[in-house]
């Protein structure tokens, strides 16, 4: 929902200051529409669906997977495909009940642009062509579609396509709604190739979010292979940048590595790795890799578990990403490259496997 298109409707329409807090309360907790919101009256309920939109975004696809992971693919109104991924994990022992229900942690995977601008080589996104930035609406009417659909969401990560940090006016305005639909400050996670200027814009917000840096390789060459972003930001200025932001924030600041077989999964890169990071600012997180239509393949399990131990031997913690909805392309673009590239006929996505 357009907050500020629907502060000016209701300054239009003369109605109290205080609507539109109201009627965003009611939004942020799971209402389906204007028509539930029963403490408004009837006919601004009807003016107001005619002149706000309910959401800036069409659902378009919706596909499930069978651990419970659900991948939804979005239109803008300008006809740009943007994706959520929503991660349902199951409830740990000992824990916590609503309602009814145990549930477990229900993390929500949101891109910050249309595209990316950047060309990191691995990645479906980045083959993509570079859409736009997405408003903080387009992004926090994602996190509501879920809310609306499933229930709680309790964490959300700026994982999918785009680079956050190159839309923080979308991304922090995003980030400061997030918290009424159940979404902490402390449970955002902002995921960027070490784009310095919005690290630093980062560290100055008063929001306790959460940094997490794709780093990949610790190999100048190589890393600048990977994501040419490097070259304009290189490594060591990107971790002095983290550094910082660790300092002001005292949170420690997540490293993705994504694991690519032949290529940065070696023991000599893992003792290389540890080498530039301080265990009290980094943990990182291996990433197994999503196959592409790339060059790249995937290390195996094997690799990716002696990779992690070499690491921890040099006292670094690590931990490997669970691969979650690989049977619905859950991966970073992939729904919402096929999904351009067969504009406007969305023939691919009939391949979805779709819970009945
Ligand atoms: N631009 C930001 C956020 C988007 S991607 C960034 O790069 O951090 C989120 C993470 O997924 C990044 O670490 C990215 O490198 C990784 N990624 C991209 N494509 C992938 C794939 N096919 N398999 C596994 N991880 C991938």
């Amino acid at each position: 929902m357009d907050l500020a298109l629907l502060t000016s409707t209701l300054e239009e329409l003369g109605e109290p200051r205080y609507r539109a807090g109201q009627i965003w309360r009611w939004a942020s907790r799971g209402a389906p529409g204007f028509d539930a919101m029963t403490d408004v009256p009837v006919a601004l309920r009807g003016r107001l669906e005619q002149s706000v939109p309910f959401s800036s975004l069409t659902v378009e696809q919706e596909a499930h997977a069978r651990d419970g992971t659900i991948k939804a693919l979005f239109r803008t109104h300008d006809g740009r495909p943007v994706e959520a991924v929503l991660m349902r994990y199951p409830a740990p022992r000992g824990s916590r009940e609503r309602g009814s229900r145990v549930v477990g942690r229900r993390s929500l995977c949101v891109s910050s642009q249309s595209g990316c601008p950047l060309t990191c080589t691995f990645c479906a996104t980045g083959k993509m062509r570079f859409g736009r930035n997405l408003t903080a609406s387009e992004i926090i009417d994602r996190a509501l579609h879920f809310r609306r659909a499933t229930g709680p969401v309790d964490h959300a990560v700026f994982m999918g396509m785009g680079e956050p940090l190159m839309n923080l006016d979308g991304v922090l305005g995003a980030c400061e709604r997030l918290p009424d639909i159940g979404i902490t400050h402390r449970r955002t996670a902002i995921s960027t190739v070490g784009w310095i200027p919005g690290i630093e814009r980062l560290a100055d917000t008063p929001m306790p979010l959460r940094l997490a840096l794709s780093l990949h390789a610790a190999d100048p060459a190589l890393r600048s292979q990977l994501m040419p972003v490097n070259d304009r930001y290189p490594l060591p200025d990107v971790l002095d940048a983290c550094r910082a932001y660790y300092e002001r924030k005292r949170r420690k600041v997540f490293v993705e590595y994504v694991m690519l077989a032949g290529v940065n999964d070696a023991h000599p890169q893992a003792a290389a790795l540890a080498q530039i990071l301080d265990p009290s600012i980094y943990k990182v997180n291996l990433i197994p890799f999503n196959p592409t239509e790339s060059q790249f393949q995937g290390s195996s399990p094997k690799a990716i578990e002696a990779f992690k131990a070499e690491l921890e031997r040099h006292g670094i913690t690590a931990t490997v990403r669970l691969t979650r909805g690989r049977d619905i392309d859950a991966a970073c673009g992939q729904l919402a490259a096929r999904a351009q590239s067969m504009n406007p006929a969305p023939e691919g996505l009939r391949e979805l496997v779709a819970r009945p």
